[in-house]
């Protein structure tokens, strides 16, 4: 019928079933952005691992990943670099010097400086 919808919800286990995209955003910005499937299956973004691992349903969880901590920084006044490294566990010294920019790793696109090294 040549509709879309736009579905919004922090709960990725209800988005993944109704969407056949998902762009996870953080601080108003995509992080991780592909196929439903693709984007669950190799989620490669902490924030994205993070989000899944908020879950209640423990099958879904990788063994590998911390739960998310700290608040959400201001959106006016973001850290430098990637907006997410004040809450990353993965976070090192080039997060603070520069914005991971989307990029495509195996399936699907997602802006982490070190998304090959979190995914293995
Ligand atoms: S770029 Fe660094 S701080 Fe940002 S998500 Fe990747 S590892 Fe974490």
């Amino acid at each position: 019928m040549g509709l879309a919808y736009l579905f919004i919800s922090h709960d990725l286990a209800v988005v993944r079933y109704v969407s056949h995209r998902i762009a996870v955003m953080y601080l108003g910005r995509i992080v991780e952005i592909g196929n439903a499937e693709d984007v669950w299956a190799g989620r490669l973004h902490p924030y994205t691992q993070a989000l899944v691992n908020a879950i209640p349903d423990e099958a879904a969880r990788r063994d590998d990943v911390q739960l998310l901590e700290g608040d959400v920084p201001s959106p006016v006044n973001p850290p430098s670099g990637c907006p997410f490294r004040t809450r990353c566990v993965f976070a090192k010294e080039a997060c603070a010097e520069s914005r991971p920019e989307l990029r495509k790793v195996g399936t699907h696109e997602v802006a982490c400086h070190f998304a090959e090294k979190i995914s293995s």
